[in-house]
């Protein structure tokens, strides 16, 4: 969360670094701010808000600089205001930091080091100032390598001072921060896409390392301030670079993208027309006769993902699988073991809570796969396999073509376990993978068939308080996922509750009129969750059906939203679309920040 942007270079670092900030924006808005070197003092401009009232604020204030750093904030310590927002400003005014991350120790550090001070703001980075101003002994690299001892938790620092005017330093330790080469300067940023047209190769730091950015040249240390040697990464250009083009929002353009984000992250798994993930996965031999388990650990969204994998990892592999929570997961006792295979989803695969997760698994010696869509984040880089999404870079802080792929992963990833388990086999499995090629054409189908009748239905609803979204077996994860593009982004509370289950409880909330989305896909179940929408509907409920078009007619009282022919398999990948549709527009005509809703960040980096 937040993002950080630095530049040191030949040409006015402003730009840059306002550019770089639009474009990390997704990582936080609650507050922006830049600093620069103004001749040989610093100077600071902070807007409380989106990025846009910082921008006002620079254009009255036009500045030539070329040296500086930027900070788009996800507050954790200290509310969203003026002098909590970033940079912060050392009280000798020497130096400048912008943090992302939490430093656990922030309170101990000014009780022990600074009693009788007072601080600007709430924040837990301003310490770090303090104790840089009052550490410096004329080398730099040194100083910073004194000050992060002190500190616990997780950060990535930039940092600029009147004492180095040609240089920018960085430091990180549990939060993403990569140094980039570019033609006009030299950079540092929490991820690529904010030096991307003008970095041609990047460096990640990790473990406390160290760097000091000047316009030619980069240098890294150990957190014990030793030169090392880092190996440059290249920039690769992303095949779906997001451009809005007439779309009112990044959301609207993402969801339209998911028949190619599919095709495209599949499109690897295969050669000559045949499945084969030999490079992705641990050998045949193991998934065959050594796996025993699965566990899934990921957060949000990307949970939603596993608990749709989860199912098709026992139901076809005939692997006893377990889906989790990461933030739980991390602190748990798991029972797993060398014969386990542990997968971690994450869109931005930086995910603190998975990253976590995936450091414990690894200690109990599990074999580490993950399902991420960014290029060497830290989640890929420190798993045994990878397979990545080909979503392309994903804007909105709702996740549409990311969850798409992801679950794209996971039925090639079933199937191809299965056929090495000989669970499924033949016909079934040809028929399978004909039907998984076919997904993006029928995504395609199902945005088509049911965008206008969403958007009618969204009328009916936007003005309640509550809704409820139900389903069993896969379409129960579905739901999950529906209900909470419904609160993410609508701001309507919802709930999904496996449709077996409402009337143990929750059905005492049922009104005259409150939305029950039910999703009902799988044969075996359907007339089960029917009579539940019967028992939702006899107590006023206004209920919504998303089915096949073979079970439209299994109930006359509710609206119908038909998706098309799939194996059931891969209903889920069909019937999010028209839930991403309902939570989008009644989200447009509730006024909302559809594309940044309030209190979330797109990539969470912390606890
Ligand atoms: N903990 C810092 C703050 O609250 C940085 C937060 C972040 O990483 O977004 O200001």
């Amino acid at each position: 969360m937040c993002g950080i942007i630095g530049m040191v270079g030949v040409k006015n670092a402003i730009p840059y670094l306002m550019e770089g900030l639009s474009r990390l924006e997704y990582r936080g808005y609650d507050s922006a701010g830049i600093a620069f070197l103004n001749g040989n003092q610093l100077a600071c401009k902070k807007a409380l808000g989106k990025l846009e009232n910082l921008r006002k604020t620079i254009q009255n204030d036009a500045r030539n600089t070329n040296i500086g750093i930027g900070h788009t904030r996800w507050a954790t310590h200290g509310k969203p205001s003026f002098d909590n927002a970033h940079p912060h400003i050392s009280p000798n005014a020497k130096f400048a930091v912008v943090h992302n991350g939490i430093i656990e120790n922030a309170d101990s550090l000014k009780n022990e080091h600074f009693p009788n001070t007072s601080f600007a703001s709430q924040t837990d980075t301003e310490v770090i100032v303090h104790l840089l101003q009052k550490y410096y002994n004329g080398n730099m690299v040194q100083t910073v390598s004194c000050v992060q001892k002190l500190l616990l938790g997780s950060y990535a620092l930039g940092i600029i001072s009147t004492e180095y005017p040609n240089t920018l330093f960085c430091t990180a330790k549990g939060s993403p921060l990569i140094a980039a080469v570019g033609e006009v300067g030299n950079f540092i940023a929490s991820d690529v896409s904010a030096v991307f047209g003008y970095a041609s190769g990047y460096y990640n730091l990790s473990n406390g390392e160290i760097c000091a950015v000047q316009e030619n040249d980069i240098k890294f240390f150990n957190n014990d301030a030793v030169c090392i040697e880092k190996q440059i990464e290249p920039i690769i250009a992303d095949a779906l670079i997001n451009d809005k083009q007439s779309f009112e929002h990044y959301m609207m353009l993402e969801m339209m993208q998911q028949p190619d984000a599919v095709r495209n992250t599949l499109e690897p798994l295969f050669i000559n027309g045949e499945m084969c993930l030999d490079s992705f996965v641990p050998d045949s031999h193991f998934l065959k006769n050594s796996l025993s388990k699965i566990v899934i650990v990921a957060c949000g969204s990307a949970y939603h993902a596993g608990l749709v994998g989860e199912r098709l990892f026992e139901d076809l592999a005939r692997v006893e699988t377990k889906a989790q929570i990461a933030s739980e997961f991390r602190y748990s006792n798991p029972i797993i073991n060398q014969n386990t295979l542990a997968i971690f989803i994450s869109q931005s695969g930086e995910t603190a809570d998975t990253l976590a997760a995936l450091r414990l698994a690894k200690l109990k010696n599990a074999k580490v796969l993950s399902i991420v869509n960014v290029r060497s984040s830290a989640i890929a880089n420190e798993s045994d396999y990878v397979i990545y999404t080909k979503a392309g870079r994903e804007v909105a802080v709702a996740t549409t073509k990311a969850y798409s792929s992801q679950l794209a992963v996971l039925y090639a990833l079933s199937l191809y376990i299965s056929k090495i388990r000989q669970s499924v086999e033949g016909e079934m499995y040809d028929g399978l993978i004909k039907q998984l090629l076919c997904l993006p054409q029928k995504i395609s189908e199902t945005i088509i068939n049911t965008q206008s009748l969403v958007k009618c239905l969204a009328q009916h609803f936007y003005t309640q308080n509550d809704m409820y979204f139900i389903g069993r077996q896969l379409d129960f994860a579905v739901s999950m996922e529906g209900s909470l593009k419904c609160k993410e982004i609508s701001y309507i509370h919802s709930e999904s509750y496996a449709a077996g289950e409402l009337k143990h409880g929750t059905i005492s909330l049922i009104e005259q009129g409150t939305p029950v989305i039910a999703v009902a896909t799988d044969e075996t179940v359907i007339g089960k969750t029917v009579s539940n929408m019967r028992e939702v509907e006899a107590r006023g409920a206004k209920t919504v059906l998303v089915t096949f078009e073979k079970y439209k007619d299994c109930t006359d009282k509710s609206e119908v939203i038909v998706i098309p022919e799939t194996a059931s398999q891969f209903s889920a990948s069909l019937s999010v679309i028209p839930l991403q549709f309902l939570s989008y527009y009644m989200a447009k005509l509730r006024g909302c920040d559809i594309d940044k809703p309030k209190n979330l960040a797109k990539s969470v980096t912390v606890e």
